[in-house]
């Protein structure tokens, strides 16, 4: 149905309404590769600011393997999604391990590295290389269910590889990189989840949806799951200007970063009690005191429900024990907090 026309209609476009936007000032693999992991279920208006500042401490590849991990969080703290952070450091330190410091070309080893799936690998070589190689998002995803009217589930991998094959056979082979970002900048501003705006569109002749006026219909999407709600119970322990903090576990949902002591719901035995034992097999006794607050966080797959306790502190072995450590008030606000956490912090700040 399509042909060279369509890739030189959406080229046209997007000489004429790209956006500004700071990844795009040179064709710096790193910098692409470093745009990409913040712009995963992000969106370009909050990446902006962390990109520049995080370029402006991490400026090259080696700026950023050589540096402490808990450094790069602090960098990433508010994006969320930690584990993007420390797989591109991981992905990073590889290339400067492996291939001297030089972002590979081919498509094996760039989706090699920690943290590069088929979308970045395909962003990197297609922009920094001038490869055509589709980088294929919820944004291409979407656009081309409505090109094809696809009628296959919008996540599946059956629409996922038909929609690979549709954008290898029509990239352009001069401009990929541009042919992505166009495609990008499309499914940002025009072609978007709800109520596309067709008249400002550049390729209604090449879409069927449009042609045959069904454009809401598509993308078709299956309902998702909800997340599974998860009872937590969380104790704030003070002992004069310090509070007791706890390290999670170094794999898993919020790996390594920290929170106030707490337990989810596993058995029926009520969570303050639970949190009371777990304290005591630390060697730190409390009573679990009043509710301070409640708060309820969402994951994709779960959703916490806390209650946070103010917990007195009757005794605490002398030598403190991983993955508990006191931290004073006043360095409360450079800790690296696993997301709801964070929010508790505050509150108790503000006290
Ligand atoms: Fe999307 Fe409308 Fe353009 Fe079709 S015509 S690609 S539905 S914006």
């Amino acid at each position: 149905m399509k042909d060279t026309l369509f890739a030189e209609r959406l080229l046209a476009w997007y000489d004429r309404e790209k956006r500004q936007l700071p990844w795009r000032k040179n064709k710096d693999p790193y910098r692409i590769w470093v745009s990409e992991i913040m712009l995963q279920q992000t969106r370009v208006e909050t990446v902006i600011p962390y990109f520049e500042r995080f370029m402006a401490r991490f400026p090259t590849l080696e700026s950023l393997a050589a540096a402490p991990e808990e450094e790069v969080l602090t960098y990433w703290q508010g994006l969320g999604y930690y584990s993007r952070a420390r797989n591109l450091q991981r992905g990073v330190r590889e290339v400067v391990a492996t291939y001297n410091g030089k972002v590979p070309t081919e498509s094996p080893e760039i989706k090699g590295l920690s943290g590069i799936g088929d979308y970045t690998a395909g962003a990197i070589l297609s922009m920094a290389y001038g490869q055509a190689s589709p980088a294929i998002d919820g944004n291409v995803l979407r656009i081309f269910s409505r090109l094809y009217c696809l009628d296959g589930d919008i996540g599946s991998t059956k629409t996922k590889r038909e929609v690979a094959s549709l954008v290898s056979e029509l990239i352009s082979k001069e401009r990929p990189g541009d042919f992505n970002q166009a495609l990008m900048d499309l499914g940002a501003g025009v072609c978007v989840p709800q109520k596309p705006r067709c008249t400002n569109c550049p390729v209604t002749r090449d879409c069927l949806a449009w042609q045959r006026n069904e454009t809401e219909r598509f993308p078709i999407k299956r309902p998702k799951k909800q997340p599974r709600p998860v009872e937590v119970a969380v104790a704030v322990i003070k002992d004069n200007d310090r509070f007791l903090l706890e390290k999670r576990p170094d794999k898993g949902l919020l790996a390594g970063m920290w929170q106030f002591p707490a337990v989810e719901q596993q058995t029926d035995q009520p969570l303050p009690a639970a949190l009371a034992e777990k304290l005591a097999a630390a060697g730190v006794i409390v009573q679990i005191g009043a509710v301070l607050s409640g708060l309820t966080h969402t994951f994709s797959h779960i959703r916490w429900m806390m209650t946070v306790y103010s917990c007195q502190l009757l005794t605490e072995s002398s030598e403190e024990e991983e993955p508990l450590k006191w931290v004073a008030a006043s360095e409360m606000s450079q800790i690296t907090w696993a997301g709801p956490h964070a929010k508790i912090a505050k509150l108790l700040m503000k006290d």
